[in-house]
């Protein structure tokens, strides 16, 4: 009975001492690298010309399996659509992938940042604004 809480212990001991095993980082002074295949902070894309490629289609709000994706379409002057509200929960997001995955236009991808700490609650309710990739500056 008590030997493996024993072995468990020297295992545990081990690692504390041991300093190349060291698996966490100071933090924010140093930051963790994703892995290659991590599920991050969701980021809308933008085509060539700096226009938003997502065209209100809603698959990803309907694919969602947390229900966090609120989605309102609407049509420009030329009659294409786009999406005049777009906003992610983070608090819900499970950060499943789906709606990249289901995405016809390529608008969504889920990138590698995870720092999405905030003092208050609307804090983690992502607006289009924020989700939209940066204009890019022309030269
Ligand atoms: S990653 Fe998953 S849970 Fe999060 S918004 Fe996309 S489909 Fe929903
Ligand atoms: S992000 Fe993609 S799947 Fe979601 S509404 Fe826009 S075009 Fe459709």
């Amino acid at each position: 009975m008590i030997l493996p809480l024993l072995r468990g212990l020297a295992l545990t001991l081990k690692h504390f001492l041991s300093p190349s095993k060291i698996v966490t980082v100071r933090y924010p002074e140093e930051r963790w690298t994703p892995y290659p295949r991590f599920r991050g902070l969701h980021e809308l894309q933008r085509d060539q010309d700096g226009k938003e490629k997502c065209v209100a289609c809603g698959l990803c709000a309907t694919v969602c399996p947390s229900e966090c994706i609120r989605l309102e379409g609407a049509e420009n002057d030329r009659g294409e659509r786009y999406a005049e509200v777009y906003e992610i929960n983070m608090l819900r997001c499970i950060f499943c992938g789906y709606c990249q995955e289901v995405c016809p236009e390529d608008a969504i991808f889920l990138r590698q940042k995870y720092e999405l700490a905030s003092d208050k609650g609307d804090g983690f309710i992502y607006d289009k604004e924020r989700l939209l990739t940066p204009l890019k500056k022309k030269q």
